[in-house]
């Protein structure tokens, strides 16, 4: 019976490990999402700031061309006052074209402002550790790194699947059935050992009797509180990966 126990014992270590990969796999799983996530979110940034730095170019351009027209229209509103023969005819062009200029001043003023604009939203957009594009190649490389580390998880996983597949084959199915429900319900430990009539799965007592039988060896015993198999600590079992 002692060999059985001890090969439970190196069925838990067995399955202590894979236990921790898939763990490990979980969590770099996460990190692998939430790296998507802060490239998504970036990229999506990136997108809003494209736009709008687009809307106020594309202003910008409107009133050049807006002051561009104005030009033009006072440039005509000169020519023809050198032709004109009447004061009261060149008092009213006179006026027309100072309206003119006034409007040209205006927008001149407000492209300056617009072009402030744009270089103050650029600057703002400065990432002080570099440009977006730079850290988003920076996450990228992580992610690359990220997934390769997964996938030696990943195989790290199957090989032990394998290793615990061959394994199980030279223990007895009813106790391979019991031991396997205790390491789903007993958060992965199933065999423990046992001094001084404690059960150190539980740390709760058990009956002498039974502690005195342990020490023999010779039969599967189990922890009348916790129902883990009891070993006498003594006989060294190595369950632990
Ligand atoms: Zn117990």
């Amino acid at each position: 019976m002692l060999e059985t126990l001890k090969e439970l014992g190196k069925l838990q270590a067995i399955d202590l490990e894979i236990k921790n990969l898939k763990e490990k796999e979980e969590k770099e799983k996460e990190r692998l999402y939430e790296i998507g996530n802060k490239i998504k979110k970036i990229k999506e940034e990136e997108a809003t700031f494209q736009n709008y730095l687009g809307l106020i170019e594309t202003k910008k351009r409107q009133l050049e061309n807006e002051l561009k027209q104005m030009e033009s229209d006072k440039e005509k509103s000169q020519e023809k006052a050198v032709r004109i023969k009447t004061d009261e005819e060149y008092h009213a062009i006179l006026t027309e074209i100072e309206t003119k200029k006034k409007i040209i001043g205006d927008l001149e003023e407000q492209i300056l402002e617009i072009i402030e604009k744009l270089e103050s939203t650029k600057k703002q957009h400065e990432n002080p550790d570099g440009t977006l594009k730079d850290l988003e190649t920076e996450l990228q490389k992580i992610r690359e790194a990220l997934g390769d580390k997964q996938q030696d998880l990943h195989l790290q996983i199957s090989n032990k699947a394998k290793e615990r597949e061959a394994f199980t084959k030279h223990i007895p199915s009813d106790i391979l059935s019991q031991y396997n429900l205790l390491i789903t319900n007993r958060n992965g430990i199933a065999v423990v050992p046992c001094k001084d009539t404690i059960c150190h799965g539980c740390f709760m007592g058990i009956p002498h009797q039974i502690y005195n039988q342990l020490k023999r060896g010779d039969k599967l015993h189990f922890c009348p509180s916790c129902q883990r198999f009891i070993y006498y600590y003594e006989f060294e079992l190595s369950t632990m990966p």
